[in-house]
């Protein structure tokens, strides 16, 4: 770690996974207002609200009051510049999600404290597992009714396989929800007193018993020393591996425990890591500057058809005016605007480094995956697309405006709302998601963007997978026997579409030779 330049280890680049409600908007506003980038609490959520916002203009988010756009937010704290990339907040999982969490070195982990493991939290937890991303986790809601944290403790152990190094201990709870006392260091944070921290001589401390209401005292001692005798101590190793992760209590709404998180991720959070590539692995110490692009956000004016490329520094500086090549076409591209964002506000980046999230301006240039580079041509591996769970054919109303819908379906899926299929047997194109909410999306935009009033309507199939083999005549032969269930993708990647799971397996038990895939990487 010691060979990366001073401003790169200083970057720390996050998200926050949570289950809807847990408390990841209030807690993005604390962490926000600790790092000094707004003035007021309630302005992430306010800003959901605000004219000329791309998010306001989409009527569907606020019909259902969800934020279903990806976004990033820089601020600064301590030593430390924190890169915090928001994924969206509603109940479907869409790609973004996926894709955001393949540009973050880690991430705070929210639970409802009454509520423990929720569903989405266990499914972007897989996401972070499979990257190994070190997970610092927040137990929220104290100040509400909530389960005993050895139950907490234990649930996180067994429904994730990940151990816990408790750091600090809640005590008590709901109405009587006092503070915390952290389990290694012997001192109080009072959530009365601004969280100033008071030495004790341990959990028998009268200073300590003072605070807990009389029936629970005996109890909570017993219970604490149980906890520091029985848990796990804190592991920095097994942390930044991601088999272990230190937990902290708190209440995000009475903004108490939330300094303890940014100042764990200040010490413990991993700074830019390397990143894998098609050759090597790219570290973010090297000098010349790489990126890879993992979300693509339309301009809120839907007269023009610019959009912001976001794009992960991976190693290098950013310098603004240079050339870095487009790996996927071979063209050299001026970097003469590129942005950093912070809570309602963004800024053109002069320069920006390893870790760092930066907006792209472009008419369409740039694709999701896209590597950009200074140095040999690399393509940066981890932003994959996921064969779509729903597949649906577009009905136009009106059959005039066909080509207009061709050119902008290309561009919603270059941009990575749907999924694009073009089946080839001349039928109209169908499109593929992961998440329903995005068909709505899709809808919304058509109309809104381009004038185009679309229906949906059912195909006869419901499972794609992409095909590759190892000779290309086996996949041809298979194309061939295969017109009508055989598609091509945005990148023109044949695509073998199913009506059914019995379907397909029977055409991957009688095709040997062909290898179905459920998960293609950009290439
Ligand atoms: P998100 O869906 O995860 O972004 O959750 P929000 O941050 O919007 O919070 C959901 C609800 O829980 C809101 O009504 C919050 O005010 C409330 N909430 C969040 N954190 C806390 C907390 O620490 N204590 C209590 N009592 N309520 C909280």
């Amino acid at each position: 770690m010691t060979d990366l330049p001073a401003p790169v280890g200083r970057r720390r680049t996050f998200a926050i996974i949570s289950h809807p409600d847990a408390g990841k908007t209030t807690l993005t506003e604390k962490l926000l207002l600790f790092g000094g980038a707004i003035q007021l609490a309630g302005e992430v959520k306010a800003k959901k609200n605000r004219v000329s916002t791309r998010s306001d203009w989409m009527g569907i988010e606020k019909e259902r009051g969800i934020s279903v756009v990806t976004s990033v937010m820089t601020f600064e704290y301590g030593d430390c510049v924190f890169n915090l990339l928001d994924t969206p907040g509603h109940e479907d999982f869409s790609e973004d999600t996926y894709r955001t969490l393949t540009a973050v070195d880690s991430a705070i982990m929210v639970i409802d404290a009454a509520k423990g493991i929720e569903a989405r939290t266990r499914k972007l937890f897989e996401v972070c597992r499979m990257r190994d991303i070190p997970i610092v986790t927040f137990i929220n809601k104290m100040d509400r009714e909530a389960r005993s944290p050895f139950d907490l403790l234990d649930e996180i152990e067994k429904t994730l396989a990940l151990d816990t190094a408790p750091v600090t201990w809640p005590i008590s709870q709901g109405r009587s929800f006092a503070g915390t006392f952290d389990l290694r260091r012997n001192v109080v944070r009072r959530i009365d007193t601004d969280e100033e921290p008071t030495p004790v001589s341990g959990p028998d401390d009268p200073k300590l018993m003072s605070l807990l209401p009389p029936e629970e005292a005996d109890a909570w001692q017993e219970e604490v020393m149980l906890a520091q005798e029985a848990c796990k101590p804190f592991d920095l190793q097994a942390f930044r591996e991601g088999h272990l992760t230190p937990v902290f209590f708190g209440s995000a709404l009475r903004n108490f425990g939330v300094r303890d998180l940014i100042d764990a991720l200040a010490a413990y959070a991993p700074p830019p890591r390397g990143q894998e590539a098609d050759k090597r692995l790219v570290k973010a110490s090297e000098p010349k500057m790489s990126g890879f692009v993992f979300k693509i956000q339309a301009n809120m004016d839907p007269n023009h058809r610019d959009r912001i490329a976001f794009m992960r520094i991976c190693s290098g500086k950013l310098q603004r005016g240079m050339k870095a090549k487009l790996v996927r076409t071979g063209k050299p591209m001026s970097l003469n605007s590129p942005q950093f964002f912070f809570a309602q506000d963004r800024a053109i980046a002069d320069e920006a480094w390893a870790g760092d999230v930066v907006g792209i301006p472009n008419h369409g240039t740039l694709r999701i995956g896209d590597t950009l580079t200074e140095g040999e041509d690399i393509v940066f591996r981890g932003v994959p697309s996921f064969a779509p769970e729903i597949l649906r054919r577009i009905k136009l109303q009106d059959a005039m405006k066909a080509k207009k819908l061709r050119e902008a379906l290309q561009q919603m899926a270059e941009e990575g709302v749907v999924q694009l299929f073009v089946p080839q047997d001349g039928s109209g194109a169908i499109v593929g998601v992961v998440g329903a909410l995005q068909l709505d999306v899709l809808k919304e935009r058509l109309a809104a963007e381009y004038g185009l009033p679309i229906d949906y309507e059912p195909t006869r199939f419901s499972i794609c997978r992409w095909i590759t083999a190892d000779d290309p005549r086996e996949l041809d032969k298979f194309i061939e026997s295969h017109l009508s269930s055989m598609a091509r993708d945005l990148d023109d990647a044949p695509v073998f579409m199913a009506p059914n799971q019995f379907n397909l397996q029977y055409e991957v038990d009688r095709y040997k030779a062909i290898q179905f895939s459920d998960v293609k990487d950009y290439q």
